[in-house]
């Protein structure tokens, strides 16, 4: 079923299935095969327009919000997770500034964003600072109108790639997780550079790579919001961004069973179409049941969340203020531990689905001329990055706690 309730998202949805289909489909089994980038998709994005889907108009976007943004990465990751990266992180890094930015910062960075012209990335984790990223070391010291940078990012999907990267920095150590802040910093500043770039298991033709930071001299302009709210906007950002991971899931979900299906039914043994043995076609109606509940939850929170969204967007344009200070006067839901569901669920279905795919197709679902296996392989990802499975439930637990102890109160 298509979650789509308005004009805007329906043409979103339908374009996106049919630029999967054109562009990202004949090119995945190749970049994913080299490791490598594709500039030629990248080109495509540009021309499209789908690179500011979530953006306002104002800034050269569609202005369709959390759903937009979420309905096109399922459509995308549905045919190749890898590929849709290239617009899916740089709203990854995006989000956080465009949250906490001034008028000047929004004017001066959200077009080229728009446009495609530039690249976005989020760099948070650090060798010592996965999970617990209160334990970063990055530093950047205050020097007269500049941050001083140093430290190491690690992991940084779109990295090399990226033209500004959105950094977790401490700028007052001595106040640990209270001295956190955000750093915009620009490919080419002096002193920035890249490290080890990873070979990863799946969403292969997007570059993760390592982030150095030797004295790097950031402009104070380009902090985001106060010092030391930093991990406020993180955690912000992670509630916007992680329903976006479940709609990959549920794409790479959906794409598996795309492939499966018509095997399925084409292929036969004991002289029938293996489909017919009712224990594959169980399975499939179960796996296709999953995937349904996972579109549905995801839908669901996402318009929740745009009714607040882009409302909040509206009214900063209106009024030159942050989109994070018209959120809050809105005095809208937390969403972090419906965000936390929305992504728990999803991943495991995304795997489960994956997995059992191959199981149903047999040896030629084991072969890299075949589909399946990069699906399976892809599918991991959306169990790890924007946190791991376990830091979904931890988030869903604390929030469950401290729901009902105020119940308990009121009681
Ligand atoms: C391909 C890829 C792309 C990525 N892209 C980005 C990116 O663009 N930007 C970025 O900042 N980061 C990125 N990451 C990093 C990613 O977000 C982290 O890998 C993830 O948050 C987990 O951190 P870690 O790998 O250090 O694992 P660790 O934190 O070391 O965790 C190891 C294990 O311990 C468990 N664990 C840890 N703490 C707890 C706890 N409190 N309770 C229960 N279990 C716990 C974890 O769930 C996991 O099973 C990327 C990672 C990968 C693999």
């Amino acid at each position: 079923m298509d979650y789509a309730i308005n004009e805007m998202e329906q043409e979103v949805l339908n374009a996106t299935r049919e630029f999967a289909q054109k562009k990202l489909k004949p090119l995945r089994a190749e970049m994913d095969a080299k490791e490598q980038f594709s500039n030629e998709i990248l080109e495509e994005y540009r021309k499209s327009g789908l690179m500011g889907l979530w953006l306002p108009e104002e800034y050269g976007g569609l202005g369709g919000g959390i759903t937009c943004l979420a309905m096109a990465f399922e459509e995308l990751s549905r045919v190749c997770a890898g590929l849709a990266l290239t617009p899916g992180t740089t709203a990854l890094g995006a989000i956080p500034m465009f949250l906490a930015a001034t008028k000047e910062q929004r004017d001066r960075w959200c077009p080229d964003i728009a446009s495609g012209k530039k690249l976005w990335a989020f760099a948070l984790t650090e060798p010592e600072a996965g999970s617990d990223a209160t334990a970063l070391k990055t530093t950047a010291i205050k020097d007269g109108d500049y941050y001083v940078v140093n430290g190491t990012k690690h992991f940084i999907s779109t990295g090399k790639e990226a033209d500004f990267y959105t950094v977790a920095v401490n700028v007052n150590p001595a106040r640990g997780a209270r001295g956190i802040s955000l750093l915009v910093i620009e490919k080419g500043t002096p002193g920035f550079s890249f490290g080890k770039k990873e070979e990863k298991m799946g969403i292969r033709t997007n570059p993760t790579y390592e982030l150095i930071f030797e004295n790097v001299r950031v402009p104070k302009e380009n902090l985001l919001g106060s010092e030391g709210r930093g991990l406020l906007y993180v955690q912000e950002t992670l509630d916007y961004s992680r329903p976006g991971v479940a709609a990959q899931a549920v794409g790479i979900a959906q794409g598996a069973l795309d492939e499966t299906i018509p095997y399925l039914r084409t292929r036969k043994q004991f002289g029938q179409p293996i489909i017919t043995f009712q224990a594959l076609g169980h399975k499939v109606a179960e796996l296709a049941a999953k995937v349904e509940a996972g579109r549905a939850l995801v839908y669901s929170l996402t318009h929740r969340m745009d009714e607040e969204f882009l409302p909040a967007v509206k009214n900063a344009l209106a009024n030159g203020t942050t989109v994070h200070d018209e959120l809050k006067k809105l005095k809208g839901a937390r969403w972090t531990k419906y965000s936390a569901e929305a992504k728990l669920f999803c991943s495991n279905v995304a795997m489960e689905v994956a997995d059992e795919c191959v199981t149903l197709c047999g040896g030629i679902a084991y072969m890299r001329d075949f589909p399946l296996e990069k699906y399976m392989r892809d599918a991991k990802i959306t169990q790890i990055y924007e946190g791991t499975v376990h830091i979904q439930k931890n988030e869903i637990i604390t929030a469950l706690i401290k729901e009902y102890a105020a119940k308990g109160d009121e009681e």
